[in-house]
């Protein structure tokens, strides 16, 4: 087993090839990987075109959204949510980073905004919220708030995987229940071409 009791920037260095070959393996080797700088805030960055196969993170932002297709939208959780947020008719596309803070400002609130703002109203969105720590291994149930933020929004389309980090120590990896040395999953969203 790949030993990821380290720091973050050491411990993402250990996965990234493993995240590549996963990668691979899904068929989406070919596309560009972009990735946020995730500073536990609520900016959401746009991507049109990408010129490299890793470009550095997009500093400042805790969220990426995208139109182009053959673009792999990357975010690296470790107890922290990933939300989908994807037009039905797969033409606009955003992946968020969702913790604590980040719920606390809305983050999913605003990409939803963000898909009106483009001609993608409410109701023909779906949300998605991935595995993130949970009550009683967390005090705070920000999963329950983002699925509030997206049906205030009026998403009527809204899912939740309901499963915990923390309490499945064999599947995820857990900053919490690691106490900070810990890997990161990869959580991605692709507009296939
Ligand atoms: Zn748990």
């Amino acid at each position: 087993m790949l030993d990821v009791s380290v720091g973050r920037s050491e411990a993402m260095d250990r996965l990234a090839p493993y995240h590549r070959l996963i990668l691979a393996e899904q068929n989406l080797g070919d596309y560009p990987l972009v990735t946020a700088e995730q500073v536990h805030g609520s900016e959401i960055a746009s991507v049109f075109s990408v010129d490299a196969p890793f470009p550095p993170p997009i500093p400042g932002v805790d969220g990426i959204i995208t139109q182009s297709r053959g673009v792999t939208l990357g975010i690296y959780v470790a107890d922290c949510a990933p939300v989908w947020v994807v037009a039905r008719d797969g033409s606009i596309g955003a992946l968020l980073h969702s913790g604590k803070k980040g719920t606390e400002l809305g983050i999913v609130r605003k990409a939803i905004q963000k898909f009106s703002s483009l001609g993608v109203g409410p109701e023909n969105l779906m949300v998605l919220i991935g595995a993130c720590i949970r009550p009683p291994c967390y005090e705070v149930d920000f999963a329950a708030d983002i699925l509030n933020q997206a049906h205030e929004e009026g998403v009527t389309s809204v899912h939740d995987c309901g499963i915990c980090t923390a309490c499945h120590p064999d599947r995820y990896y857990s900053y919490r229940r690691e106490k900070g040395l810990t890997g990161r999953m990869l959580a991605t969203l692709t507009l296939l071409p």
